[in-house]
């Protein structure tokens, strides 16, 4: 007989919700938060800033206690269980290791404060350190070590107490560029060797596209969207997520009934091209340089009425376009774009959420 029973979600939120500050003046930073991560999985947690990310890791983690909701890991109710009894570990931004202590004694604090003592201890750090590529740096202090170093001694830190799931709060939020690459595909290989789920916050959507299967997208302290990377960026479900998983430009078109539809286009989609069967005509503000391509800032403000009636027109002052050469293009110069319109992205009306854009 076929089972048809799925394993319980590793994590699960259900209508959490938490709120801070006073009576008089509260702060809700989630509101009725619900997912599920599944075992093994790699999760991102992507938002901008105060949009509830760490408070959920804090409510998987046990640090705070939800006002509403309950907390789920590996299908046991935890929302009660106080954090040392949980099978989590947390890594966060700025490493928090023990400044008088080796590299060993900092990844073997937490088996001490468990009672593992002895060559059983000693074997597990050096497992663990050798799962990040430390095991030569084992007698340094933090302060001998560089950023990344240390980053990677709060990993096996976290790692040697075997839990069933990594918290990582920003982790490689310190770091310059190169070496957050580097950490970024050191992660992954970890993610792959441990097995173990890895929840990963962060504002920055390359690194949340780069490493994670699937994404929750805050917006004040909601979840706008759950998808893979591929979902968030070709069917967001909204202007937001639209406009914070990439650069979006926002197009209206008039139906033949009058009424005006609203679609997203992503800059790449845009192309430059003679004024036959153009979608739109605008100046060129600005001229960016990305290295693989160049982003041309349109105004659109050279549309005729007639035009506008028939074509719509892309919103606000800006509009993005990408191209890969810039055609000897100068500032001022009119310019014609065109887009095929299986490349407009439809948002379901309820959806909407007001942002600024562009
Ligand atoms: P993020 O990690 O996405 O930047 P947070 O989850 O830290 O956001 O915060 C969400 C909101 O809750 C913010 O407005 C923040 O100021 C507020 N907040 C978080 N923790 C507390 C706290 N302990 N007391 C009061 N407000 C808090
Ligand atoms: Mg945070």
């Amino acid at each position: 007989m076929e089972n048809t029973t799925h394993p319980p979600a590793m994590i699960s939120l259900k209508n959490v919700s938490c709120v801070f500050g006073s009576e008089k003046n509260p702060v809700h930073a989630l509101r009725s938060v619900s997912f599920d991560i599944k075992a093994g999985e790699f999760f991102g947690l992507l938002g901008p800033s105060g949009s509830g990310k760490t408070t959920s890791l804090r409510v998987i983690a046990g640090f705070v206690q939800p006002n509403e909701g309950a907390v789920f890991l590996n299908g046991q109710d935890v929302t009660n269980v106080p954090p040392n009894k949980r099978q989590v570990n947390t890594v966060f931004q700025d490493y928090a290791l023990f400044p008088h202590m080796t590299v060993g004694e900092n990844v073997g604090y937490g088996l001490m404060v468990r009672g593992i003592k002895g060559d059983g201890a000693n074997r597990q750090i050096e497992d663990a350190l050798k799962l990040v590529r430390l095991s030569a740096l084992i007698d340094r202090k933090p302060a001998e070590l560089s950023g990344g170093q240390r980053q990677r001694v709060a990993l096996a830190r976290a790692l040697v107490l075997k839990p069933l799931v990594l918290l990582l709060d920003e982790p490689l939020g310190a770091l310059d560029l190169k070496l957050r690459e580097q950490l970024q595909h050191e992660l992954k290989l970890l993610h792959h060797e441990t097995g173990v789920t890895f929840v990963f916050v962060t504002h920055d959507q390359h690194e949340a596209f780069s490493l994670c299967d699937r994404i929750g997208v805050f917006h004040e302290g909601g979840l706008a969207q759950i998808g893979t990377p591929q979902e968030l960026y070709h069917r967001p479900n909204s202007e937001f997520v639209a406009n914070f998983v990439g650069n979006c430009n926002f197009v209206n078109y008039r139906q033949a009934n009058g009424q005006l539809l609203r679609y997203s286009i992503r800059p790449e989609n845009c192309h430059l091209g003679g004024e036959g069967g153009a979608q739109m005509v605008g100046i060129v503000r600005e001229i960016q340089y990305f290295g693989a391509n160049y982003r041309l800032i349109i105004d659109p403000s050279g549309l005729e009425a007639a035009s506008l009636a028939e074509i719509g027109h892309i919103e606000g002052k800006r509009s993005l376009l990408q191209v890969d050469v810039p055609q000897s293009l100068a500032l001022g110069s009119k310019v014609y774009i065109h887009w095929d319109k299986n490349h407009l992205h439809n948002f379901p009306q309820d959806n909407f959420i007001d942002v600024e854009v562009n």
